[in-house]
């Protein structure tokens, strides 16, 4: 079996329906990066969780190749960004402090990015930028910068012709092996006093009344709290809870990606340019991507969509051209009605929590948001811009 398979590494044994205990103070549902860091704070809390899984940890989204850790441009200046901001610049810590838990790598590193100006307008738009990030990335005791360069600074990476009016240096861009970090957590939760996880057991219905999860096999669980982290399909098992809904409130948007082998540092910077990602990780791979498809046949197939961004990506980056192809992969990523992520109680039914529709940076936020839902259940408050509550989410499709 391939990593994408098992990212997690787990024998798909550690439960069955028969293992269940009678009732949880929290049941979490789904083993994604949302629902696996939701786990391991609530672990730390001491909060008597169960954690259950339709098949293995991380074989949603999560257990993808890309992990490429990008904030939003530092203009304009808003609440989003500055939680997108905040979260990513504690991401480091809790890598670390996971690392130092489990000794697993994660394969984290703040390479930064190269963004190639191929015209000039573009030049003057990074330039202020530049100034943009000098008043609003704080917090990193002035070590992030948006740098306008005039000159590739690595010959190849990316091809100077696209970068005729200069290129910036984003400081802040990170990576992280999204399969490493997703075994980091899974191997945490192994030894975790208070958490328990269930694989291959997937909840057909939340019963937001009488605080039951039912489970496809018939069995069922009371709960005190229930976080529903189950990516794309968070959205029908909130709207079963939701009534007067005119609309769906979530979406699966299909992503593919690729791997490649090839002759590179491990600390080069990510290349990012028109939606396109080359994303240097550990022992010279290269992960590329990615498509965004709404519509679409095969969820988990990929096609000439993925060759066309491959070509583009070895026109960009000539250190690539005959870099080896290791793996195509392709997953579904939870985009919400609103767009951005979907978090917090649900208005009628305050003990079900919604922890989803991260869309295309849930890496970088998934730790923060999870102590956001859990903050629900403590009773404290939840920090999270309001755009992002479930509540909002589900007012945009009321009837
Ligand atoms: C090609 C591609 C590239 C990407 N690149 C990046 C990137 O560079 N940076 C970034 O931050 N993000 C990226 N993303 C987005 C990111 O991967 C996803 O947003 C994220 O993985 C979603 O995590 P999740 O935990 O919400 O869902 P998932 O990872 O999908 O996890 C959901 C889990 O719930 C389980 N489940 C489903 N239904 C049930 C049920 N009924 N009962 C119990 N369990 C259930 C599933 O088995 C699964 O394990 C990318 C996504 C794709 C597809």
């Amino acid at each position: 079996m391939g990593q994408a398979d098992n990212p997690a590494g787990h024998d798909g044994q550690s439960g069955s329906p028969r293992d269940l205990p009678a009732s949880a103070d929290l049941v979490i549902l789904g083993g994604g990066i949302m629902g696996l860091w939701a786990a391991v704070k609530a672990g730390r809390l001491g909060i008597r969780t169960l954690l259950v899984d339709a098949g293995r940890l991380g074989q949603g989204a999560s257990g993808g190749l890309l992990g490429a850790l990008m904030s939003h441009t530092p203009d304009k200046w808003n609440e989003k960004k500055q939680f997108q901001f905040d979260a990513l610049l504690a991401l480091e810590d809790e890598v670390r402090w996971i690392e130092a838990e489990t000794g697993l790598s994660c394969g984290y590193r703040r390479s930064g990015r190269l963004i190639p100006l191929p015209k000039p307008h573009l030049r003057d738009i990074a330039l202020r930028h530049s100034q943009d990030a000098e008043a609003n990335w704080q917090g990193g005791d002035g070590r992030f910068r948006w740098q306008v360069l005039d000159e590739v600074p690595q010959k190849g990476w990316p091809d100077a012709a696209f970068a005729e009016a200069g290129i910036v240096h984003d400081t802040f861009a990170a990576r992280v092996s999204p399969r490493r970090l997703i075994a980091a957590l899974a191997a945490n939760l192994a030894n975790a006093r208070h958490v328990t996880v269930v694989e291959g057991l997937e909840a057909a219905r939340i019963d937001a009344e009488a605080r039951r999860v039912l489970f496809a096999d018939g069995s069922s669980i009371a709960f005190g709290h229930c976080i529903v982290a189950a990516g794309h399909h968070s959205f029908p098992l909130l709207e079963a809870v939701s009534p007067l809904l005119s609309q769906p409130i979530g979406q699966p948007v299909k992503g593919q990606a690729a791997l490649l082998k090839a002759d590179i540092d491990a600390e080069w910077p990510l290349v990012f340019l028109n939606g396109l990602y080359v994303v240097p990780h550990e022992d010279g791979h290269v992960a590329i991507g990615s498509t965004s498809e709404e519509s679409f046949d095969g969820p988990f197939s990929t096609d000439a969509k993925l060759d066309d961004l491959l070509d583009r990506a070895r026109v960009l980056v000539p250190s690539l051209r005959n870099a080896r192809l290791v793996e195509r992969w392709a997953g579904l990523r939870p985009k919400a009605i609103g767009r951005d992520p979907m978090v917090g109680p649900h208005p009628d039914h305050r003990q079900v929590i919604a922890l989803t529709g991260g869309f295309k940076v849930s890496f970088g936020v998934a730790h923060q948001l999870a102590d956001a839902a859990l903050a629900g259940i403590l009773g404290r408050e939840m920090r999270i811009p309001p755009s992002f509550t479930l509540e909002s989410h589900l007012s945009l499709t009321a009837r």
